[in-house]
């Protein structure tokens, strides 16, 4: 099964990926991961796409597709993957064609995580942290007993700057201007399955597998 994850921030993506990949029995290849570990394994493509990042850039898309095409190269990649957060970008999906089509293989299908925007924020902005202990709540759905104050160790709840409204807007908006072309580009070639991502973890789960079953 080779397959890919799409869905906004938030969503759980991250969390799913590594639910999948393991009931599959496919690696979970998180470009994101790869990245840190090419930096601290300082590999060539690992040494370059750090110069990026130390000097606060965007890793451009060679260094990225570079990473990924090395990965997918490997012998645990022969009977399946599932991609997450790569390609984020149409000029990415072509690129992973092309790597793919170089490695004999294709892809079977892209999994997208539809999530309703606004409940979306409500997720994230409702977040709040102990400032003391770093202990995670939820203003309604894990709200602490006093309101402000940490349960366990009395410490300050805030919350944090990627949690704030205005910032999760923006990388909503960034998500859906790139991932829309991208949807359009898999559903030309009929690989796109939509899953209900308002629902419980678990119940995203179950879809997803029955779905892919189908
Ligand atoms: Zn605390």
């Amino acid at each position: 099964m080779k397959t890919l994850l799409m869905g906004p921030p938030g969503a759980g993506k991250g969390t799913q990926a590594v639910i999948l990949a393991e009931k599959l029995g496919i690696p979970h290849i998180s470009t994101g991961d790869m990245f840190r570990k090419a930096v601290k394994e300082q590999t060539p493509l690992g040494v370059e796409a750090k110069r990026y990042m130390d000097s606060g850039q965007l890793v451009p898309d060679e260094v990225t597709i570079g990473i990924v095409r090395e990965r997918l190269a490997e012998a645990d990649c022969v009977n399946g993957f599932l991609l997450d957060g790569f390609p984020r970008t149409v000029f990415q999906a072509e690129a992973l064609d092309d790597i793919l089509t170089k490695l004999g293989t294709q892809l079977d299908v892209a999994l997208n995580i539809d999530v309703d925007s606004e409940a979306l924020i409500g997720r994230i902005t409702g977040r709040r942290m102990c400032r003391n202990c770093g202990k995670p709540y939820h203003v309604t759905f894990s709200p602490s007993k006093v309101e402000g104050r940490c349960d366990v160790c009395g410490g300050e709840l805030y919350q944090r700057d990627d949690d704030k409204e205005e910032t999760v807007r923006k990388r909503l908006e960034v998500y859906n201007t790139q991932t829309l072309p991208l949807l359009d580009y898999y559903q030309a070639k009929g690989l796109v399955i939509n899953v209900n991502g308002n629902q419980p973890m678990e119940k995203v789960t179950e879809d997803i597998l029955a779905a892919l079953k189908k």
